[in-house]
């Protein structure tokens, strides 16, 4: 297993620079996410690594195999494209053995090894299908094991659900877990679905535009304690708040119009930052609703507001109260029956904890 490595790539086409010195690790056997808004550049990535483009500088690693100048198919790596780019005049059997067809692997081989991943991703039953016989899932299927035949060392996924409603999307998801962790094959898969990324990653790198990578990290950390505001904002919603750090006997955050002052925990703060204005993230399932303030063990921050609107979503309900001046939180409540509702109107009190308050670095 062999761990695939851009360094300092830099791409543009014509005057539009995409990529400028980009640095990306993806460690072996990882279920790796790339995922950013439209246009950061993320498929453009996926074709450099996979050959179809070349970059204008810095080199791609595949272990320690320096792989910038080989065609695609000198590289033991495959794609599964968003349309699959199957071929719709032949049946499922023909359409995995294609490759191995032109690579003149003998007939039984042939045979074996496609009976094999059939098996694999659960096609046995549609070998002698055609593609157009296919439901959409089953098609997505035989675009894997299309790429998988080979055992390539990764596999490049470029939003591989897109054409999938949303049922079988999340079924399918479920499905390739399962394939990487049996295959353990690197899988780099590229989404702009956020949910998608936090159930499917080992590990997650969120971009910014041209190519800037805001965060790496694990879905638990990305989402728990975002670096930056672009971050929080895009994966899951947040509370964007500002304050002033301080440092007292400890460090000490006073938050800008709510007249809170709280501990600052992030070990990354330094004396130089002693009076900045920083911006905090609060995620709104942190905050919990009283109707009376009354004090929760662990819960230090408690603020009086009222609800300025309610917004019903079936299994959660957003509420936005307005806490200051010019200030609304949004809270998610989730929905259980021995809670209490809330209207547009009512005073009420929220309370969160310090340690859910995440110090963005920007
Ligand atoms: P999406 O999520 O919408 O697929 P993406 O993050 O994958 O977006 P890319 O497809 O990598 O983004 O495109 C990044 C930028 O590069 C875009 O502005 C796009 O217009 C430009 N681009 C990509 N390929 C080409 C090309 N062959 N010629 C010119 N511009 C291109």
């Amino acid at each position: 297993m062999r761990d695939i490595r851009l360094v300092n790539v830099s791409k543009a086409f014509g005057k539009e620079a995409i990529l400028n010195n980009y640095n990306l690790t993806v460690p072996a056997g990882n279920f790796f996410v790339l995922l950013g808004p439209s246009g950061c550049g993320k498929t453009t990535i996926l074709r450099l690594i996979a050959g179809f483009e070349k970059a204008d500088r810095g080199k791609i690693f595949l272990g320690e195999q320096d792989i910038s100048d080989l065609a695609p198919n000198e590289r033991n790596i495959n794609t599964v494209f968003q349309n699959y780019a199957l071929f719709p005049h032949l049946n499922v059997f023909d359409n995995i053995a294609y490759g191995l067809k032109v690579k003149r692997v003998d007939q039984d081989e042939i045979a074996e090894r496609v009976i094999k991943v059939l098996s694999t991703v659960h096609l046995e039953k549609q070998t002698y299908k055609t593609i157009d016989q296919l439901s959409g899932g089953q098609q997505q299927r035989v675009a894997l094991a299309r790429a998988i035949i080979n055992e390539p060392d990764v596999l490049l996924l470029d939003e591989p659900l897109a054409a999938l409603d949303l049922k079988l999307r999340e079924k399918v998801l479920v499905e390739l877990i399962e394939l990487q962790e049996k295959l353990k094959t690197t899988f780099i898969y590229i989404t702009h679905d956020q949910d998608e990324a936090l159930v499917v990653a080992d590990k997650m790198a969120i971009m910014n535009y041209q190519g800037q990578i805001e965060q790496i990290g694990g879905p638990d950390e990305i989402y728990d304690r975002p670096r930056t505001a672009f971050v929080a904002n895009f994966v899951g919603q947040t509370n964007l708040l500002k304050g002033t750090l301080v440092m007292t006997d400890n460090w000490i955050v006073q938050l800008d119009r709510l007249g809170l002052a709280m501990p600052a925990l992030e070990s990354w703060i330094k004396p130089e930052v002693q009076g900045h204005k920083l911006k905090f993230s609060l995620r709104p399932e942190k905050i919990i609703i009283q109707r009376e303030q009354v004090n929760l063990q662990g819960y230090e921050n408690y603020i009086a507001g009222q609800v300025v609107s309610v917004i019903y979503h079936g299994k959660s309900t957003i509420y936005r109260v307005q806490v200051g001046m010019d200030l609304i939180l949004q809270v998610f409540e989730q929905s259980r029956s021995n809670l209490e509702e809330f209207f547009v109107g009512d005073s009420l009190w929220l309370c969160w904890r310090s340690k859910d308050v995440v110090l963005l670095q920007d």
